[in-house]
């Protein structure tokens, strides 16, 4: 029995039988006898003849051919353009996503209030079917209690000193400058507020963990610019300067799953939950709630066991396409798709929760104004000023009934058949 890997030995044999020493080192090397190929412009011009170039470079130079050109610059994407110009560089069209809706899902939230079509944008089939299903027996239940129970974005700049004095005599500063700090930030946003200054000193380094509200929008590029502000203003006026300081330190959590997400939150932190009734769970998932509590420990030790942050079934399916569909930063699932799904007995009904700690989302700014975007939160009709918190409790929603569907669909023993019916039925 060979002691490597059997995968890696599959690829090594592979390589030996189809490329072989020399060609490896070949492809491998510099390709420098060939001349450097021109890099597309990457502006933010939507000048039809830059678009037209890029397109006959396509299809001359890639696989793509005349029709992929129709099917991303079609005549209503050309015309849209100017209000997709800044949201995209090197604009070439638009890309087409499939859209369903579910709903009306009930959501008795603290700011969402009333039964709720919501648009998910996916390409995997199943998926709005096993969030309808779940959005239903949730609704019949007497719909989802939700609540954002903390709001905050995190900027974390770093600071680099010579040594830990001149870190103290620093975090000393910024103590005392804390009111200043928090005016020179929030002088940049009409919505921004500082809400927290936390300094983390590694030896010579400090992170200054800035956490900002940031009203109804996401706020990622609200709480850059206004901690560079404040970076700025005490590099000029510390009476111990850093030698060096850089805008994140990679401690926010910023588009990375991570324990200070899950524990501190980043962005809002959302609840759900429902408690559904024994005889819904048996007319309407097919299963009992003794086979659900069974699957949730079996699925709790499973996440245990492999080290996930929470424990949960596929919350990143439903946020991700509820995302795409309402124009939120679709890489923020990376973070925002942490979290914690439990069941409990409560008499013969079932009891269920899921907790999003670190869901960044907003109903204005970024991508929420593009035409398409713009129709998914209209359909929820959470469009705009006043309605983030709103929108941070649908999603929270929308997650819960993904996870009844998908506990149910496991515990039931009907997951493949339901996959084998809806994404092999081509
Ligand atoms: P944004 O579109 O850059 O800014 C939101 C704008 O909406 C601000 O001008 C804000 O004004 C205004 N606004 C109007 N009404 C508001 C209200 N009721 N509540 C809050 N703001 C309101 O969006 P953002 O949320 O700050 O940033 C999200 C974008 O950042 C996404 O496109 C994301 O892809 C991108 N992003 C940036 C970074 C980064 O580090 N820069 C990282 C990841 C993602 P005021 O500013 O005057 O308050």
């Amino acid at each position: 029995m060979s002691l490597i890997a059997p995968a890696l030995r599959q690829v090594l044999e592979s390589l030996r039988k189809h490329v072989g020493v020399v060609e490896a080192a070949r492809r491998l090397g510099p390709h420098d006898e060939r001349a450097l190929p021109q890099p597309v412009r990457t502006t933010r011009s939507i000048d039809h003849s830059r678009i037209a170039a890029l397109w006959r470079r396509l299809t001359a130079e890639t696989d793509a051919s005349d029709q992929d050109r129709e099917a991303v610059l079609d005549p209503s994407s050309l015309a849209a353009a100017p209000a997709y110009q800044a949201n995209i560089e090197g604009f070439a069209g638009t890309l087409k996503l499939p859209m369903g809706v579910i709903g009306p899902m009930r959501v008795n939230g603290l700011h969402a209030q009333g039964d709720f079509f919501v648009p998910l944008a996916t390409t995997e089939a199943a998926l709005v079917a096993s969030y309808g299903r779940g959005a239903k027996v949730a609704t019949l239940a007497g719909g989802v209690t939700a609540a954002v129970t903390s709001d905050g974005v995190m900027r974390t700049p770093a600071f680099v000193f010579a040594d830990i004095l001149d870190v103290g005599l620093f975090v000393d500063w910024v103590v005392e400058q804390s009111e200043t700090l928090k005016q020179v930030a929030e002088a940049t946003t009409r919505h921004g507020k500082l809400v927290g200054l936390e300094p983390w000193i590694d030896a010579n380094v400090v992170f200054l963990r800035c956490r900002y509200t940031t009203g109804d929008a996401a706020g990622q590029n609200m709480v850059t610019i206004a901690t560079d502000a404040l970076c700025r203003f005490a590099v000029a006026r510390a009476p111990r300067p850093p030698k060096r300081w850089y805008i994140e330190g990679n401690f926010s959590g910023d588009k990375k799953a991570s324990f200070l997400g899950f524990i501190s939150g980043r962005g809002r932190k959302v609840t759900a939950t429902v408690t559904l009734p024994k005889a819904l769970v048996e007319r309407h998932l097919g299963t009992t709630v003794a086979a659900m509590l069974d699957y949730a420990r079996i699925a709790d030790l499973g996440a245990r066991l492999t080290g996930q942050i929470g424990a949960q079934g596929h919350i990143a399916n439903g946020l991700a396409a509820f995302y795409l569909a309402t124009g939120q930063d679709a890489a923020c699932v990376a973070e925002s798709a942490i979290g914690s799904t439990r069941m409990e007995a409560r008499d013969d009904d079932l009891f269920m929760s899921v907790t999003l700690p670190s869901i960044i989302i907003g109903s204005v700014g970024g991508g929420t104004g593009l035409p398409s975007q713009s129709a998914g939160l209209n359909i929820l009709g959470l469009k705009g000023t006043g309605n983030a918190n709103a929108l941070a409790e649908v999603a929270a929603a929308t997650c819960l009934a993904g996870e009844i569907s998908i506990m149910a669909a496991i515990a039931a023993g009907h997951f493949v058949r339901a996959h084998h019916k809806l994404a092999r039925g081509r």
